[in-house]
């Protein structure tokens, strides 16, 4: 049923277009960012460093032109509006300044490790992407055909988590799930957030369109900045791990149709494109990553794992055609993107996309459910999905930690 049309008001409309031109923005639901953290980054970073994490990985082909400007001795920044802060570089060899304060800590600055523990004393949140359950298909990561097993991405990464927290553990692992059941994390609703919705909706709009607006600041953006509160301010773990399934077009809802297309990609945080960094608080998050050296971490970390997950699934990578990412680590599984999960933990992500759910091999899968030990899919002895997804990133974080933390001997 479509709703009648909303106008909004003339002088709403030329605060909005004011907010473009100059006056501090930001994006949906986000706080004025806090830049006060920027002061500990003077003589904190060399000008190579800096501009070679700008250029190559956070703003490639000048994105941040405008509003970062690398100057020999120091960088500017454009924080709120028109507002600008000078940082000076890192001259010398010395390094006075501390960057952005940190909890999270490096596998090669963590202690050796007990013999078979490569985990022991990590710090790892497990964050099952989406909800599924009853907003399953209200996020439209849901399918099914006929009266077959439904397919929802925020269910089937629950039991992956909920089968890896116990592998992490026997790894010597703190682990600890974001979510234990898809009960949302956040306490808005899609109504609590329509005030909001409707202030982002420009032009006329229909009471379906400020629905769907609504019910998108709950389950996306609403819901991932409360699990990043979470994150930041709580659980302060060394390595957040995002759990998701990847799906390729299915079209009508009513009848999905699978195709044959399978296949695994890993994402680091950065990309940052031009108009996301005109918002005044994803300029601040890019800049705390950078600053932060988060990437020096995250990118080794993530191919690690999304590589030993290739082996475990023998799916092969995924490949991006857009502009919103690119290339990030050796080889062909790590993509660079600014995603608001990976942009919001400022801590190292493992944000991973393997399996296709609306691929056949996939689905007829997903149809076994969990299970122990192998059954015969395709004519194959496999694990379950989900098993085979939890152990082979329970391999690549072992992988990493015995490669990087310091030997005993
Ligand atoms: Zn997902």
């Amino acid at each position: 049923m479509v709703g009648t049309p909303k106008l909004i008001g003339l002088a709403a409309l030329l605060f909005f277009l004011a907010g473009r031109s100059g006056f501090a923005k930001n994006s949906p639901l986000a706080p004025p960012p806090d830049w006060s953290w920027l002061a500990h980054c003077a003589h904190s970073m060399p000008r190579e460093e800096f501009a070679r994490l700008l250029q190559n990985h956070y703003a490639r082909n000048d994105a941040a032109a405008g509003s970062v400007e690398v100057g020999e001795a120091s960088v500017r920044i454009r924080t709120e509006g028109d507002a600008w802060q000078e940082v000076p570089f890192a001259t010398g060899g010395e390094h006075q300044g501390t960057g952005p304060a940190r909890f999270w800590r490096k596998a090669a600055e963590l202690g050796p490790a007990p013999l078979g523990k490569p985990l022991q004393g990590v710090k790892i949140v497990l964050d099952p992407g989406h909800l599924g359950g009853e907003w399953a298909a209200m996020e439209e990561r849901f399918f099914q055909l006929g009266k077959t097993r439904p397919v929802a991405e925020g269910d089937l990464t629950l039991a992956v988590a909920k089968r890896l927290k116990p592998m992490l553990e026997k790894l010597g692992a703190q682990a600890v799930l974001l979510r234990k059941s898809d009960r949302p994390v956040t306490r808005q609703r899609a109504k609590t957030l329509e005030p909001a919705a409707a202030a982002e909706l420009t032009g006329a709009y229909t009471a379906e369109r400020l629905r769907r607006q609504s019910e998108l600041f709950f389950y996306r953006i609403s819901e991932i900045r409360a699990r990043a509160q979470l994150v930041n301010e709580l659980l302060k773990p060394d390595v957040v791990v995002c759990l998701h399934m990847n799906a390729e077009e299915w079209g009508e809802p009513e009848h999905p149709v699978l195709q044959p297309r399978n296949h695994l990609h890993a994402i680091v945080n950065g990309c940052y494109g031009r108009r996301e960094l005109e918002s005044d608080d994803i300029r601040a998050e890019m800049l705390a990553h950078l600053f932060g050296r988060i990437a020096d971490e995250a990118v080794p970390l993530s191919e690690c794992v999304v590589e030993t997950l290739a082996e475990a699934t023998g799916l092969p990578p995924y490949t991006y055609f857009s502009n919103n990412a690119f290339r990030a680590g050796e080889g062909p599984y790590l993509y660079s993107r600014n995603l608001l999960a990976n942009r919001l933990y400022r801590v190292p992500v493992v944000f991973l996309e393997p399996y296709v759910m609306n691929s056949s091999p996939v689905w007829r899968r997903v149809q076994m459910g969990d299970y122990s030990g192998e059954k015969v899919v395709d004519g194959v002895p496999q694990k379950s999905l989900v098993v085979e997804y939890a152990t082979g990133v329970a391999e690549g974080l072992a992988r990493y930690f015995r490669r990087e933390r310091p030997s005993g001997k």
